[in-house]
């Protein structure tokens, strides 16, 4: 096989999901809500089934173009659909760098950066955010220190996984004037858009719109990881190579799916969808949050995300999963070496009685 295969090391997101299946543990790793999708996506989907079964133009299903141009304030041309932001970003990826190019990226970072950058021959500048008692923070200058003639772009995921950090307006517009002082393209995972527990953050895009592209996810959003929908949202003048490129990945996204999720975006704002979402994850960030501070262990309390980070002490997720039958993902997952000491991220996209089932778990161990 090809030395690029390097890249086909397997994600430790699934391989935990495996091994507590395996042994009846409490699944906080990996990022799927364990209810169910809301009731009109199900509906919509139904409906769409034995109607729209063919091949869905390569930039999207038609009536989803439109229901994300509403959502972004876009044209339908400024927008390409994809399966799931997995596949947005690995076009973007292979779309706007190469050999030679620098890709500069936040640390922490969501697994799937690296690898794609590095399937697109590009290199990765690493940016770490500082932590502190308060939480992580976002060094402006390390940021520009990292930019060099050859950087071509600068990836951000807000809010962000796995920190649960969400980015300001403030720090926003500081990235906005660095890249353009360096003309520097703008990719900004947006996955978690909707999942903010403040006030409803700016976008990247309305600050810097000839330069930002924008993923997001109908999976994250509408709770079904599993309908492998996604998007970009861009600079209407790149959108038709995009397309083009994602010809050459999975020609489309599922038809049926992608036509389920236009008439479920616009049901989700009718129906205060989001804000209902909002208040039971804010509900089960507390919950977590509180019994982990309850056990003595330092929490980083999230700003979005249905992600928390926490220092345990004294355990690697594999032996804790074991003992504790508690699956968490190990701060390691998101560094690219020398992860700090003791952290895990903890998914709460989970029931109320799973976490506090984790609770009483952990309780024992800690
Ligand atoms: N986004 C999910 C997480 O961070 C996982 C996605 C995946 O398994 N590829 O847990």
């Amino acid at each position: 096989l090809h030395p690029r295969t390097q890249a086909a090391k397997e994600s430790i997101f699934p391989k935990m999901s495996q091994l507590a299946q395996r042994l009846g543990a409490v699944n906080l790793g990996q990022g799927f809500p364990s209810n169910p999708p809301p009731p009109f996506l199900l509906e919509a989907v139904r409906r769409a089934l034995g109607r729209y079964d063919q091949y869905a133009p390569p930039a999207g299903f038609p009536a989803l173009r439109e229901a994300l141009a509403e959502e972004f304030a876009a044209e339908p041309e400024s927008v390409v659909v994809t399966s799931g932001a997995t596949e947005a970003l690995y076009v973007l990826l292979q779309s706007l760098a190469g050999p030679g190019d620098e890709v500069v990226v936040l640390e922490p970072f969501f697994d799937v950066y690296l690898p794609d950058a590095f399937l697109a021959g590009a290199e990765v500048r690493l940016v770490r955010l500082d932590l502190t008692p308060e939480g992580f923070r976002l060094d402006m200058t390390a940021l520009e220190r990292a930019i060099t003639p050859r950087t071509r772009l600068l990836l951000l995921n807000t809010p962000m996984n796995p920190t649960g950090r969400l980015f300001g307006e403030a720090e926003l517009k500081a990235i906005a004037r660095l890249a353009q002082k360096h003309d520097l393209f703008l990719v900004s995972d947006e996955v978690y858009d909707e999942l903010y527990f403040g006030e409803r953050p700016r976008r990247l895009r309305d600050l810097a719109p000839e330069r930002t592209f924008t993923v997001g996810s109908a999976g994250k959003r509408l709770e079904a990881t599993g309908y492998r929908v996604g998007w970009i949202v861009g600079p209407k003048e790149f959108m038709p190579r995009l397309a083009g490129m994602r010809q050459w990945t999975s020609f489309s996204a599922p038809t049926p799916l992608q036509a389920g999720v236009a008439e479920a975006l616009r049901a989700a704002r009718r129906e205060g969808f989001y804000e209902a979402l909002r208040e039971s994850y804010r509900k089960r960030r507390d919950l977590l949050a509180q019994g982990l501070r309850a056990l003595g262990l330092r929490v980083y309390v999230p700003e979005g995300t249905y992600f928390l980070m926490a220092e345990l002490p004294g355990w690697d997720a594999f032996s804790l999963v074991e003992a504790a039958r508690v699956a968490l993902i190990p701060a390691s997952a998101f560094y690219r070496e020398d992860p700090p000491k003791d952290l895990f991220r903890f998914a709460f996209c989970k029931s109320e009685e799973e976490l506090s089932l984790a609770l009483e778990r952990l309780a024992l161990v800690v």
